[in-house]
């Protein structure tokens, strides 16, 4: 670490002389969208729904309105500031609707099969965080003294795998993103300087940009926006499934890794891409992604599959329902298990995702489960009968999008 700052300090004198320029209409490492690619769009929505959806729940504070004017047969999209609106011609109210030209197929557009309520379905499932050499990096891991390692990115590759079973006995043909710990993108953190000057500029020009301040931001790129991005591009243009599962397993702050705070608290939550805010859908790419997600209809299956699999975790785990504060996220439906928030991981795959958040895994409950690793059956801890952790998540899931897809296990 020390060789690196030596090396930033001289380059860092003139970094401050830089002005935000036209990079940061991008958010970063996005590329540059394509806009009459939403012509495909022509025809498949009426100008209420679009407001809806807008309105509820891809951007509910209004700010679509500096983008967007719709009109009862035509929306005008500003694609960047300045520019001439380019029109997309609505479907008049009351028209049975076209469906639009995607790679994924909602509920209805399948033909179930008894006995296999997933039969022909095409399930991708990301398995959240990297882990292995990176999850310190990522800040995924912690241990007590000598404990087993609780590393988010190992547990949700076991789950995974888990799940990947499960759903194929149903009939579903399934991917993972990632079959090992560790990175699927070959970028690193070296690669990633000036994207990293870019995002630090745009967060504050009057903070300086510090040799800890480039190196963290250079690392957060490289495990959380270049590693998306690759598994995105995986999934749009490869594996186009009908679904995405993203695995992920909660925390509350837990501090030095090495010696974490554990807590009573312990809860779930399923999150669906929404709620973008005015300073995010100033971002060209934003903005373009969240009017794909809209257009393609991806919000009522998300809604959909997540209700059913919330359900089920919820049933099977006990687990209460996670509560945000702040602007971030809003409740997607009456169910107090579902929330919109805009995610990179649930904005960029083109096809409905649902994303999962159960277990505090600095929780004192989850870490003594996390100790016992995987076991088939039951066993005994702290007083209490339970299966394995990973077991139980892949069951609920399975049995939830068997309870969507097919109307439950047959
Ligand atoms: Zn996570």
């Amino acid at each position: 670490m020390s060789h690196l700052f030596a090396l930033l300090i001289p380059t860092l004198v003139t970094l401050s002389s830089i002005v935000l320029g036209e990079s940061a209409q991008l958010s970063p490492l996005a590329p540059q969208p394509d806009w009459s690619t939403l012509q495909r769009y022509t025809g498949t929505i009426t100008a209420a729904d679009f407001e809806q959806l807008l309105q509820q729940v891809y951007v509910p504070d209004g700010s679509w309105r500096q983008w967007i004017s719709l009109t009862p047969s035509q929306a005008l999209i500003t694609p960047y500031p300045a520019s001439a609106p380019i029109s997309l011609e609505l479907a008049p109210a009351g028209s049975s609707l076209k469906i639009p030209t995607r790679f994924w197929k909602a509920r209805e557009e399948r033909s179930p099969q008894p006995g296999k309520p997933l039969a022909g379905l095409r399930i991708a499932i990301d398995p959240g965080h990297l882990g292995g050499a990176f999850a310190q990096m990522e800040a995924r891991w912690f241990r007590i003294g000598n404990s087993r390692p609780v590393e988010e990115g190992e547990m949700t590759l076991m789950v995974a795998k888990l799940l990947q079973q499960r759903l194929e006995r149903m009939g579903a043909q399934v991917w993972l993103t990632r079959i090992k710990n560790g990175a699927t993108t070959s970028l690193r953190p070296g690669n990633l300087k000036n994207a990293a000057i870019g995002s630090l500029q745009e967060e504050g020009a009057r903070l300086p940009i510090t040799a800890e301040r480039l190196q963290h931001e250079e690392e957060r790129l490289f495990y959380r926006v270049g590693e998306i991005r690759n598994r995105a591009s995986l999934v749009n243009t490869k594996i186009k499934p009908d679904l995405v599962l993203c695995l992920h397993f909660n925390a509350e702050e837990w501090g030095n890794p090495n010696h974490p705070s554990l807590t009573e608290v312990n809860h779930l939550h399923l999150i669906l891409c929404g709620a973008l805010s005015e300073q995010e859908l100033r971002h060209e790419d934003e903005r373009y992604t969240m009017l794909v997600k809209l257009l393609d209809g991806t919000h009522r299956e998300e809604l959909g599959a997540s209700e059913t699999v919330s359900r089920s975790l919820a049933s099977a785990t006990g687990l209460p329902p996670f509560v945000y504060h702040g602007q971030k996220a809003i409740p997607a439906s009456g169910n107090p298990y579902l929330w919109l928030r805009n995610l990179l991981a649930n904005r960029i795959f083109e096809c409905p995702v649902v994303y999962c958040e159960p277990y505090v895994m600095n929780s004192r409950a989850v870490f003594n489960r996390v100790q016992q690793g995987d076991y088939s059956g039951r066993r005994n801890i702290n007083g209490v009968s339970l299966p394995s952790i990973y077991r139980e998540y892949a069951d609920a899931v399975a049995q939830g999008l068997a309870d969507y897809y097919g109307g439950g296990t047959q």
